[in-house]
């Protein structure tokens, strides 16, 4: 959460001192290359179309950023085009990602209709998203255990190892954009 802070804080400072840029998003990036600092990895989803599992997955959402900090979930805004699309549909929950980050996820029917959790079900695609693989049978602790750990399973939040892996794939990541 440091670094987060110190990055929001020099976006702030840049801004503040370029009040004429109507992009502060572009500015951002300028701002922090001149810093020896990680940058925040920040990507964004739409879920305008997943339609009655939209709360769910900004659920979803705001538990990963609880879990990691080297990568944020954020909305897209309006007319920007989003990393992440949720959709809801009536088969199987699945994700379809085209790169670590980016992609489509599918809050299908099918699971919820089953009894599976909606938050569990958008917690776990977005996983899918950060680069994690289902690891399946699984005990319900474990997000990535997906529908193995039975519908009585609720649990929406990643363990420690997962958590771990999402940090060190983002880590690994913006190493390899700066080269
Ligand atoms: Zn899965």
């Amino acid at each position: 959460m440091r670094i987060r802070s110190l990055t929001v804080g020099l976006a702030a400072a840049f801004a503040v001192s370029c009040p004429v840029l109507t992009a502060p998003s572009a500015a951002v990036p300028s701002a922090v290359t001149a810093q020896p600092l990680v940058v925040d990895r920040v990507l964004t989803y739409d879920a305008r179309a997943a339609a009655e599992f939209r709360a769910a997955v900004d659920r979803g959402a705001a538990i990963w950023n609880a879990s990691v900090d080297g990568v944020e979930l954020r909305p897209a805004g309006a007319g920007q085009r989003a990393d992440i699309r949720v959709v809801a549909d009536d088969g199987w929950p699945r994700s379809l990602p085209d790169s670590l980050g980016r992609g489509t996820v599918y809050i299908g029917r099918q699971a919820i209709d089953q009894g599976h959790s909606a938050v569990r079900v958008a917690a776990h695609e977005l996983g899918h998203m950060l680069g994690l693989p289902d690891r399946k049978p699984g005990p319900c602790s474990r997000l990535m255990s997906g529908a193995s750990a039975g519908t009585s399973c609720t649990n929406p939040y990643p363990n420690a190892a997962e958590r771990a892996q999402v940090e060190e794939n983002f880590e690994g990541a913006a190493a390899g954009a700066s080269m």
